[in-house]
């Protein structure tokens, strides 16, 4: 157990450093990307990337779109990617794991149809920037992280730039977090083999789950429902690229 981590696990935060950024060159084809630590440059790099990379590919929920817009994307990046933040691709955040791309952060959060009163579980906290764009879209954001570094400097971010209504737990997601289950929905950010068995109990009867499942270049993207009858058929959204989910906790 390190400092900063009561006995459950869950992280008690403190304010975060922030480092300074450099330039970015754009493609040809393809709208600049502003500087987002330039003044204001933060808020049109989000609108950009939410007209240009979310909402043109087929994202409408203007719940889902204005939570992306509205979350600091280049503040979950180490410093040196911070010109890169609003890119429509995977970053690294050290411990060899990414950010996810925000159209996919996008998509399934559309997928998992919340609702303002939902209670969410998210498996694979990484930088945190999910659990933020969900936290404004439900009232409760539970996410689970096996690398207690990552999951420590997610924390400490989210308090920092106060997202209040995320619980970050050190743990193995492979096993959900049964103490603030049921969930309303839970969002699987890596990539298992199959369905994870100890999820489907810790979801509540009209909630939804969506995570990436198969082996690695054959990943779909899959919901299911519990409805008061059981478990819903799977629903296949289309082909995905997670990092893999894996078992146990590192750095603890
Ligand atoms: N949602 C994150 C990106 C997640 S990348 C973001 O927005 O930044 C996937 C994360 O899942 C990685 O940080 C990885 O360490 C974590 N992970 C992999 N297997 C896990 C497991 N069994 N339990 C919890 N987290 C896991």
């Amino acid at each position: 157990m390190r400092p900063g981590l009561t006995r459950s696990g869950r992280i008690r935060a403190s304010a975060p450093a922030l480092g300074v950024a450099g330039l970015t060159m754009a493609g040809a084809d393809e709208p600049a990307i502003p500087d987002p630590t330039a003044a204001s440059g933060g808020d049109r790099a989000r609108r950009r990337m939410v007209e240009h990379d979310v909402a043109s590919r087929g994202v409408t929920d203007p719940r889902v779109l204005a939570a992306m817009a509205a979350v600091p994307r280049h503040r979950f990046v180490d410093p040196a990617q911070m010109p890169e933040a609003y890119a429509d691709r995977p970053l690294p955040i050290g411990g060899g794991q990414t950010i996810s791309q925000p159209l996919v952060v996008a998509l399934m959060l559309e997928a998992l149809e919340l609702a303002p009163g939902d209670r969410l579980l998210e498996v694979g906290t990484g930088s945190g920037y999910a659990a933020a764009v969900a936290s404004l879209l439900v009232a409760r954001v539970d996410t689970i992280e096996r690398i207690a570094p990552l999951a420590v400097q997610a924390a400490q971010r989210l308090a920092g730039l106060g997202f209040d209504r995320v619980a970050v737990h050190v743990g193995d997601g492979s096993e959900g977090w049964a103490p603030a289950a049921p969930y309303d929905a839970v969002l699987v950010s890596a990539a298992a083999p199959l369905l994870l068995p100890a999820l489907g109990p810790q979801l509540a009867v009209g909630g939804r789950l969506v995570a990436p499942v198969g082996p690695p270049g054959e990943q779909r993207l899959v919901r299911v429902r519990r409805g008061p009858e059981g478990f819903a058929p799977v629903e296949d959204l289309g082909g995905v690229r997670f990092v893999p989910l894996l078992p146990g906790v590192e750095g603890a």
